[in-house]
């Protein structure tokens, strides 16, 4: 995408000029919800409207689910020949490519997100999740075991019927495509409710693949309210599967729903809290301090696996808070999202603004020390900004070190022994990720099978690509994003015994 070569003024002549249709999708068809409800998506930087999105309900879900249940029977999608499935699948990845610069300008307007994150990071990982996911449509295949001679046993692998994807705000198209493209690939049909913070690039992504040639009502979208729109899908009776990202709390309420309703199989990709490690024979300081400042306050923070506890040893510790206090400050300073230079932009909301500052305040009452932010930017009154954040002195028994903030705010404990590391990174009810930084092979060997988290990076930090399963331990999740494991995992094995005798 040869897409830097916009300047400040013209992504905000742009942006001005951005026109969105903000409907529902349901059976290849922009629709208003049934009650007339809209949803006002805000800008975070400025305050100012940007849309008003149409706000389904249940009644809305129903339709929804039934346009992908009747899709789902007829067979109008996981009939066709996997070769135009593919060819679909390539079509909508061009068409995505094409509209890569509006797409951006959705989550930065919606979101917050740096116009320059968008397009070096949510775009590209999209464009990547769809083809990918599309190439592997004709590389599925069942098996045929070593029976015995007068029988036939196949193993055959096929898609689930209508799935239900939950996504987040944080990275909107991304966080979708890495649910519907396997979802669709392996053969389904999907009804995706979008995070009613963030929608607008969702709805495109839908519309998009109609345009590609995809059929009506194999991919719909209702926007909505979790409490309402969320909680009808994952209660939906004809939905086979929901296929979740989001905050822990909400992924224990949907397995509850699930039991209440169809037993339909649940995949969540939760919270966390995960740990940097920094070892002192690490190879070099700035580097590793350098991607540490990245790894929290990349998104503002607002990242599953955003490295946001420190554990540096103690023959580091001043000279790691001093780099990196000097460096963050001036690598993510706060900035209007519309700017090609600007790196941290504001949090989602006024609301979660509030909430990460709650945090904040709760660090200096339990005794942790601020070296670096820790307010709102006094300049940006009218955006939900929040400065770059770190505490140290952080112990094990402060909110500060133990609870997702989802925010640009660093908890920094110190340690003296690698087995005090490995305790301390342990210590939570998370296990997405981690990092373990250090220039002795034997000793990240040992670390990384001592860590749990479903993701380890030595000396790097969120580093990786489509063939990474991604997902976490213990209450990040029970399932895998990303690589032909996830596409595994929105079918379902029949085996067929023939009796030759
Ligand atoms: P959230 O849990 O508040 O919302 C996620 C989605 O669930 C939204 O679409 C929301 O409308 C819906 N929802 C809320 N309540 C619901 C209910 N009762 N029934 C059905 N649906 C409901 O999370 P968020 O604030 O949008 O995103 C932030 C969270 O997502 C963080 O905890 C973050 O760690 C997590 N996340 C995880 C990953 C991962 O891969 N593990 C990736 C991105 C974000």
């Amino acid at each position: 995408m040869t897409t830097m070569s916009i300047d400040y003024a013209g992504w905000q002549a742009r942006a001005a000029a951005l026109s969105v249709d903000a409907g529902l999708f349901i059976e290849g068809q922009s629709c208003a919800a049934q009650d007339g409800a809209v949803i006002e998506a805000i800008n975070p930087a400025n305050g100012v409207k940007i849309a008003e999105m149409a706000c389904g309900s249940a009644a809305d879900i129903d339709r929804a689910v039934a346009s992908a249940k009747q899709a789902w029977e007829d067979g109008r999608w996981r009939y066709l020949t996997p070769r135009t499935r593919m060819d679909i699948f390539r079509r909508w990845a061009d068409l995505v490519e094409a509209h890569a610069l509006d797409l951006a300008l959705m989550e930065t307007v919606t979101m917050g997100k740096p116009i320059t994150d968008a397009l070096t990071i949510d775009l590209p990982e999209s464009l990547v999740t769809i083809r990918y996911f599309g190439e592997a449509i004709d590389k599925v295949s069942g098996s045929v075991t070593n029976s015995p001679q007068d029988a036939l046993h196949m193993v055959m692998r096929e898609p689930l019927g209508v799935v239900g994807a939950i996504s987040p705000w944080n990275y909107p198209l991304l966080m979708a495509a890495w649910k519907v493209a396997p979802a669709l690939a392996a053969g389904n049909c999907v009804v995706l409710k979008p995070s009613e913070k963030a929608a607008l690039s969702c709805i495109r992504l839908a519309q998009l693949f109609v345009e590609a040639g995809g059929p009506a009502g194999v991919f719909n979208v209702v926007v909505g309210y979790g409490q309402d729109a969320g909680r009808a899908l994952a209660l939906h009776p004809d939905v086979a599967k929901i296929s979740f990202t989001g905050s822990t709390g909400v992924g224990k309420q949907l397995m509850i729903y699930a039991g209440e309703s169809n037993l339909k199989r649940v995949s969540l990709e939760t919270g966390g809290k995960s740990p940097q490690i920094f070892m002192p024979d690490l190879q070099d300081l700035n580097t590793a301090v350098d991607r540490a400042i990245m790894g929290i306050f990349d998104n503002a923070g607002q990242v599953c696996n955003a490295g946001s506890r420190l554990l540096v040893h103690a023959d580091l510790h001043d000279a790691f808070v001093d780099r990196f206090v000097e460096r963050a400050a001036s690598l993510y300073a706060p900035g209007d999202p519309l700017d090609p230079a600007t790196s941290l932009g504001p949090v989602v909301s006024h609301t979660h603004q509030h909430s990460v500052l709650g945090h904040i305040m709760r660090g200096m009452a339990d005794g942790a020390a601020l070296a670096l932010g820790g307010a709102a930017d006094a300049a940006r009154p009218a955006g939900a900004y929040v400065q770059p954040t770190l505490f140290t002195g952080v112990t094990p028994d402060m909110a500060i070190g133990r609870d997702e903030i989802f925010g640009p705010v660093a908890a920094l404990f110190r340690f003296e022994r690698e087995e005090e590391a490995i305790a301390l990174a342990n210590d939570s009810v998370y296990g997405l990720a981690a990092s373990v930084w250090t220039s002795d092979v034997r000793q990240a060997h040992r670390m990384v099978k001592a860590l749990e988290a479903g993701v380890v990076w030595v000396n790097c930090f969120g580093d990786g690509d489509m063939t990474q399963p991604f997902g976490g331990y213990k209450q990040s999740g029970n399932t895998r994003d990303k690589s032909l494991e996830c596409l595994a995992g929105y079918m379902q094995s029949k085996s067929a015994w023939l009796n030759l005798a």
